[in-house]
């Protein structure tokens, strides 16, 4: 299927591996220019050889010119790595089309432990920048009649995880936030705002979570990560090819009627009906 947003320029935060890599593999796949960003520069600029190389096969089968690939190395949760993806050569400036907000997750612990600074930190990455970000290009997006607006926010948002408090409340704020924000009126002139919610991820980050939970049990990891992957209906963790293809199918012009969705990619895990 033609997702019908080849040439369109998308800003993918967090891009250099993991869900936000699988974002960016997908999009560019359909043609569309990127602007990647993480804060490592050397595993971004591997990121965006492997993002080249599939925009070039997809120019190759369409007959159409590459897609552009700009990496920006910068930490996204600062006002300074915000302004260097804004003003980065060869980028739209704000003028973008999709966006995909993501950052790394906070760490894991007991809220007891975790200071206000960890709040403020946690509170920083996982909502203000989503949303600063956010403020940034809506208003551009509303004026030329198109916008797809994405956060990498948490199946925790809807089922919490008790090691996870300073992701289960940052995250909430940025997800009433973004209720409200769909249904004002940029509906009504293009945009669209949602939020994908993953489970259980085959990446790095989950591979910490899952650590963390070896060494806090003293069960080995092999053991923690098979008893993880079995609660799973699926009976597996999902890959970030998966999580880039529903990613790219909701910056579509044929997604243009989802919006102030909370969509949930788990195997199954969450155990509601709704
Ligand atoms: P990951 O660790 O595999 O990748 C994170 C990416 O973000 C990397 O490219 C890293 O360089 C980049 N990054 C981190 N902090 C950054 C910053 N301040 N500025 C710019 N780039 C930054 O993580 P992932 O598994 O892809 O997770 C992405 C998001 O999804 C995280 O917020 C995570 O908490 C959340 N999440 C993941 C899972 C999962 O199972 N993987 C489950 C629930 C939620």
């Amino acid at each position: 299927m033609d997702l019908g947003i080849a040439g369109r320029w998308a800003l993918v935060c967090g891009a250099s591996k993991g869900l936000g890599h699988g974002c960016a593999k997908a999009l560019v796949a359909e043609g569309v220019n990127l602007l990647v960003n993480a804060r490592g520069a050397a595993p971004l600029q591997q990121a965006a050889t492997e993002l080249r190389a599939a925009g070039a096969r997809w120019a190759s089968a369409a007959g159409q010119n590459e897609p552009k690939v700009v990496a920006v190395a910068c930490d996204i949760t600062t006002a300074e790595g915000r302004a260097a993806v804004w003003a980065a050569p060869g980028g739209p400036g704000t003028a973008f089309d999709i966006i995909v907000t993501n950052a790394g997750g906070p760490p894991t612990g007991n809220f007891r432990d975790f200071t206000s600074d960890d709040w403020q930190r946690a509170v920083n990455a996982n909502m203000l920048t989503p949303i600063e970000l956010i403020k940034a290009v809506v208003d551009g997006m509303a004026e030329r009649g198109f916008g797809r607006i994405l956060n990498i926010t948490s199946s925790a948002v809807k089922a919490p995880i008790d090691i996870l408090a300073l992701s289960n409340g940052a995250r909430s704020g940025l997800t009433g936030f973004v209720a409200g924000l769909a249904r004002s009126g940029i509906a009504a002139r293009g945009v669209t705002v949602n939020n994908l919610l993953p489970g259980k991820f085959d990446t790095d980050r989950l591979r910490a979570t899952l650590e963390a939970a070896a060494q806090k049990t003293g069960t080995p990891l092999a053991d923690v990560r098979n008893a993880q992957a079995a609660q799973v209906p699926a009976r597996r963790f999902g890959t970030p090819d998966e999580f880039g293809a529903l990613c790219a199918f909701v910056c579509s012009q044929q997604a243009g009627y989802l919006t102030g969705q909370n969509l949930l990619l788990d195997g199954g895990l969450y155990p509601g009906t709704f």
